[in-house]
Formats: C-alpha cells, sequence, structure tokens
C-alpha cells in the first residue's frame, strides 16, 4: 500500500482535485490510500469564525460559501454538505451564546474542513471512475488523547486502526481519509495541530505498514532554502530522515515537525512531491539520506522566537543549577529550543512569550533575567557539516559582509545542524547571503 497525502494547495479547487484524481489515478496498482487536507484557506476561516462567534457574531457563511464554490467546481450534488453546514451554524450559535471558544472548541470547528474535503475528493472520483470512499479518521481507531490543539493517538492504537481499517476499506475501493482530526474515547473532535495532515499521513503509513507515504504539495520536493525567499532555491534530491527532522523543526515550511517520527520508526521511505509539476522527482526521506558529499542539505529559519538570559555567579561550580533552571521552565511549559551556557550565564530560546513572563519570577530566584524578542533562529542541516573543516568560515564571513550580528551559536549533539541567533530584522539580509555562499558559489 501507498499512502499520497495531499495538502490545502493541492485540493485547493476544483483544477486541484482534477490534478490529484490524474496522480492517484496512476498509481492505482500500488493499492493508494489518499490522507487529504482542507481546501486551502478552509481551516483559516473555520478558527475566525469561531472567533469572531465567541465575540457575539456567529456568521458561518464565509466557510459555507467558500466550500459551495468547490462543490460547484467539482460538480458536486449542491447539498451534499448540509448536514455539515448545520453543524457548523449550530457550533457557532453555541460558542456565541457562551461567549467562550476553548481549545476544544477551536478541534471541533477547525476539524470540518477536513471532513468535507473528503468527501467532495471521494464524490469527484468515484464520478470520475476511481471508486472512493470518505472516512473521518476516528471511524477507522484513530483515537487520541485529549490535548486539544495537540492531540496524539493513544498507545497502542496501530493495531485497532488496522483491523478497522482491514474491516471498513473494500479492497477496490481508494479510502480519502483526514488527516489532522481524530476523536478521544469519550467521543470529543481533537486536531494533532496546525498543518499536522503529514503527521497524519505518516501515522496511518505506519498503521497499515505502507511501502511509502507521499507528501504531495507545492513545492519540488524540499528545497535548499524556502523558495518564496530564495528564487534560486534548489530541489534536494535524497535527504536522511534526521536532517529532514530537524529542518521540519526549525522551520523548513514543508514538513509537519512530527511527521519523520513514525516514518523513523517504522523506517517508511518518505518522498515529497509536487502537485503541479508531477513528473518532478521531488524529495526522498530515508534512514542513510544521500550518499553524496554536499556540506550542507539546506537552510531553514524560525522568526519570532525569543530568547531568555540568566546571569548569576552563584552557577560557577553549581552542579545542578541548570536542572533547577530547566525544572522551572518546564513547569511553565516553555518548550526550549537552543540552549548556550558561559560560566556565569546561561541563555534559552523558546517561542511562546506568554509562557516565559510566566515563569520569569521563579526564574529571578537564580540571577538577573533578561528576556530578548523579535530574535530568528537559523538553521543550516546537513549530515555533513560536521565533517566540514571551513564551514563555519564560510557562514560567518558570509554574515559578516551581510552586516548581519549573530547573537548566539549553538552545534546540534548530533551535529548535523548549526544554530545562529539573529534579529528578525536581519532575516532579509542573512538568507540570501548564507545561500550564496553554501549552495551557490
Ligand atoms: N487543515 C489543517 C491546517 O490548515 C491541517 C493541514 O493542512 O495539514 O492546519
Ligand atoms: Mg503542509
Amino acid at each position: 500500500m501507498l499512502v499520497m497525502k495531499f495538502g490545502g494547495s493541492s485540493v485547493a479547487d476544483g483544477k486541484q482535485i482534477e490534478k490529484v484524481f490524474e496522480i492517484v489515478k496512476g498509481r492505482l496498482a500500488r493499492k493508494p490510500v489518499v490522507v487529504s487536507s482542507a481546501h486551502k484557506g478552509i481551516t483559516n476561516a473555520l478558527i475566525a469564525c469561531g472567533k469572531a462567534a465567541a465575540a457575539g457574531k456567529p456568521d458561518a457563511s464565509p466557510v459555507i460559501n467558500r466550500q459551495k464554490e468547490v462543490l460547484v467546481q467539482c460538480g458536486c450534488k449542491d447539498y451534499m454538505l448540509n448536514a455539515h453546514f448545520r453543524e457548523i451554524e449550530d457550533l457557532l450559535r453555541g460558542i456565541a451564546l457562551v461567549r467562550e471558544y476553548s481549545a476544544r472548541s477551536n478541534d471541533y470547528l477547525s476539524g470540518f474542513g477536513e471532513r468535507m474535503s473528503c468527501r467532495v475528493i471521494a464524490d469527484f472520483f468515484t464520478r470520475h471512475g476511481i471508486r472512493a470512499e470518505a472516512y473521518d479518521i476516528n471511524e477507522l481507531g484513530f483515537i487520541t488523547d485529549d490535548k486539544f490543539g495537540q492531540a496524539r493517538p493513544i498507545k497502542g492504537w496501530e493495531a485497532g486502526f488496522k483491523a478497522e481499517f482491514d474491516k471498513r476499506v473494500p479492497k477496490n475501493t481508494v479510502p480519502i481519509i483526514t488527516g489532522f482530526i481524530g476523536k478521544t474515547p469519550a467521543g470529543d473532535w481533537t486536531t494533532v495541530g496546525r498543518n499536522g495532515s503529514d503527521f497524519t499521513a505518516t501515522l496511518v503509513a505506519s498503521a497499515i505498514d505502507a511501502e511509502e507515504c507521499e507528501i504531495w504539495t507545492d513545492t519540488d520536493g524540499v528545497m535548499t532554502a524556502d523558495p518564496s525567499v530564495i528564487p534560486q532555491a534548489r530541489s534536494i534530491p535524497f535527504m536522511s530522515f534526521a536532517e529532514a527532522s530537524e529542518l521540519a523543526y526549525y522551520g523548513g515550511r514543508v514538513l509537519h515537525p512530527s511527521t519523520l517520527l513514525p516514518a523513523v520508526t517504522h523506517n517508511i521511505p518518505v518522498r515529497v512531491l509536487n502537485t503541479n509539476r508531477p513528473d518532478h522527482p521531488g524529495t526522498v526521506i530515508t534512514q542513510d539520506g544521500s550518499a553524496d558529499e554536499r556540506p550542507v542539505t539546506s537552510i531553514a529559519y524560525k522568526e519570532s522566537q525569543c530568547v531568555v538570559t540568566i546571569e548569576s555567579e552563584r552557577m560557577l561550580g553549581q552542579p545542578g543549577f541548570l536542572a533547577k533552571v530547566f525544572d522551572v521552565m518546564g513547569r511553565h511549559g516553555v518548550d526550549i529550543d537552543m540552549v548556550t551556557t558561559s560560566e556565569i550565564s546561561v541563555s534559552m530560546t523558546c517561542a511562546e512569550l506568554d509562557k516565559l513572563n510566566a515563569a520569569v519570577k521563579e526564574l529571578e530566584q537564580f540571577g538577573r533575567v533578561t528576556i530578548t524578542t523579535d530574535r530568528t533562529i537559523v538553521c543550516i542541516v546537513g549530515k555533513n557539516v560536521k565533517y566540514q573543516r571551513g564551514i563555519g568560515a564560510r557562514i560567518f564571513a558570509a554574515l559578516r559582509d551581510a552586516e548581519v550580528n549573530v547573537e548566539m551559536i549553538s552545534q546540534g549533539a548530533n551535529k548535523i545542524n548549526l544554530s545562529l541567533l539573529i534579529a528578525d530584522d536581519d532575516i532579509k539580509a542573512a538568507i540570501p547571503a548564507l545561500h550564496r555562499a553554501l549552495f551557490e558559489s
């Protein structure tokens, strides 16, 4: 079996869904299992409606109108999704009544996009000659915990999924399965997190032991840098799981950060492909990645990060000092990315300023605390970074020439990434300069 995941832009409208149909048709012999996102823009529209409802204005029309456009483009019956539309309207009225938009309501509401798009795709496929059936993934046993907004399937779910899948999906039918969503054992809708359909796809691939998982998107695979910023960015033919994980985590925009976890544990190759150029070979991500000697694979960055620095002479010769600091951060749910330490100071970066602010009072018991915001982590990834003499010199010379100041430096323990902290305002100068120095010379 082959899992094929299509992202929001791949199923954005009737034209795109036609392309998806042709792509799946060409792979029928490999028993495709489709996982789909919502049509582009629908998830954002749903969330905006939820917020408006909480402010007293329940109005589902932005979502319904947009979804109806796609129904028309795909030649579906116009009443096909009426039950979903009514449920969205009811939910928005409920949110407006209680004037409260909880994480739980947000998951319930934002998951409608996938539930509707999968029905549209299955209907289109069937009418054009590929027998297909839409499934809300929970119907196949995708049961999660209740961490709304970042739910994870409960331990041991795979066996149940495999059994339900075999029981419910007829052999001659292509299942079109919702990405992004799940349900708790108590029946509450959940989501695995924004842009999470990639992750759903590799989870499904691992549960049914697929031969491969294809992620269909709108770029020619994973690129050396974000092509919307660097027009010269090139497609990367092969990558290792480790390289792709680092990139996804540090802001590479193509894959959800958790996507590679199930693929690694089940050793399932992940192939990133372009729905708009289906003949392009894209990027294949495997355990070993490429055998070539390229020093660097790709550059990614994550903006709007904050940095907390604690300075204290008490750190000198104090075993356990960092453990106490990390304990405070952990209790406040602060997810730390980069860490650098010196004899008397420690700096850490994270994304969520509000959580960090809540931790400051406790951190002050350890020393002087300062917080800086509007920083960007730039991450240079490549499994050969550790073997390359002079790569650091090239990176820092390029940044010096672009007049970019580097505030923190860290090389990951697995030595496949080099992370640098710069000001958000410097991205425009830094990324092209690095791409030129590392890829274009
Ligand atoms: N539709 C969801 C989102 O926009 C999930 C996804 O597209 O992967 O976040
Ligand atoms: Mg995506």
